[in-house]
């Protein structure tokens, strides 16, 4: 059996459907395998045109049932796991932390388990590698940014579960010397983000004419990254990254929410042929999330400095890239706002 099989977990997502597909593109040499439970967030229509090729197969499964997984590692061998899957908003994770403690934490450890199993002792060309968040770090004040060496100080229910499952990935390097990479990285936007995040939710709610609610003050400050430039992050790290580091990944783009949100409303406005401010006058502000973060901003110097990786493409250009694949996919939106969706967006913001 060929042993050259990535394992990519949380594949059907928003993040994990582009790393699948540069993969399948990119290392023709290699068998992806994408494993999903296929949750709300998990939509295959993301992988569309990808899901005949030859290198690509995918296993619906869950991280939670451990005897599932070994099964698939036992049968396909994987020689590198990319590990994706998660629970991954933090609005739910404050309505409902078990789910969050199940699968972030333990789902992840499971994974840590399967792969010890299967590895043995020989584990040189093996890797785990672990995409994580900034959120780990907590908050910063006006001015500093994360770096690697940051203590973490997660402040909501998915940021803790997150933190949880980086350090049993750094403990299995520790105590077991499997192979691991971390990368932390800052908020992504960009195609087949499931519209309960905020870019592709205020785009789906000016076009809809609806609210737009803005937590507080609106200035909390996060630091954005294009989705594809982070699946490039994630290539050039499972290529090149040294065993047993953390790497955090930023698009060296701070904005304070209420400022992306104008931006925004301004490029909606051009692009749907209304009057300038028209979607602006939909903001309204809402009740403050608690345990909101006020400010994220990352140091991405050590990947820049030790890989040579950079953002490809400036925020402008990325959110008009965006905003245009949302605008010409519109049954994509209908298809994931039916049903379950309607009841989410109902009791978080009426
Ligand atoms: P997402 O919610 O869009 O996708 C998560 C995927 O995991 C879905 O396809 C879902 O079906 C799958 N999944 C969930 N539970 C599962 C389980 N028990 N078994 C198997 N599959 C399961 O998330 P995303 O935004 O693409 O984030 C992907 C990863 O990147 C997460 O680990 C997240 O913490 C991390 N991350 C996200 C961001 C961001 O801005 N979105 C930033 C930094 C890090």
């Amino acid at each position: 059996m060929s042993t050259k099989n990535i394992l990519i977990t949380g594949g059907a997502g928003f993040i994990g459907s582009q790393v699948v597909r540069l993969f399948v593109e990119e290392f023709k040499d290699w068998h992806i395998y994408n494993l999903d439970s296929l949750t709300y967030a998990g939509n295959l229509e993301n992988l569309k045109d990808i899901e005949s090729e030859v290198n690509y197969t995918f296993l619906k499964a869950d991280i939670n049932d451990f005897s599932q997984i070994e099964k698939l590692f036992k049968k396909y061998n994987f020689q590198k796991i990319i590990h994706l899957a998660a629970e991954s908003h933090v609005d739910r994770s404050i309505t409902n932390p078990d789910a969050f403690v199940r699968t972030n934490i333990l789902g992840t450890v499971n994974l840590l388990n399967a792969a010890r199993g299967i590895w043995g002792s020989n584990m040189e060309n093996n890797l785990f590698y672990h995409i994580s968040t900034d959120e780990v770090y907590g908050t910063l004040g006006e001015t500093g940014f994360f770096t690697e060496t940051t203590p973490y100080a997660p402040n909501s229910p998915y940021s803790a579960s997150k933190a949880g499952s980086d350090h049993f990935v750094r403990a299995f390097g520790e105590t077991y010397n499997l192979p691991y990479i971390i990368s932390n990285c800052s908020n992504n936007y960009g195609p087949n983000q499931f519209p309960e995040k905020l870019i592709p939710l205020f785009i789906n709610n000016i076009i809809e004419k609806k609210p737009l609610p803005v937590y507080g003050d609106g200035k909390y400050t996060r630091d954005w990254l294009f989705v594809k430039d982070h699946a490039l992050a994630i290539k050039l790290l499972l290529e090149k990254g040294q065993n047993k580091s953390t790497y955090n990944i930023g698009g060296f783009n701070e904005w304070q929410n209420i400022d992306l949100i104008q931006l925004l409303c301004k490029i909606m406005d051009a692009k749907l042929n209304r009057e300038e401010g028209s979607s602006a006058s939909l903001i309204t502000f809402i009740k403050d999330r608690p345990g909101h973060d006020k400010r994220y901003a990352i140091d991405a110097s050590k990947i820049n400095k030790e890989l040579g990786w950079s953002p490809t493409v400036t925020f402008e250009e990325g959110l008009e890239q965006t905003v245009e694949w949302y605008l010409s996919n519109q049954a994509w939106i209908k298809n994931v706002t039916s049903g379950e969706y309607q009841n989410y967006y109902n009791k978080q913001y009426s």
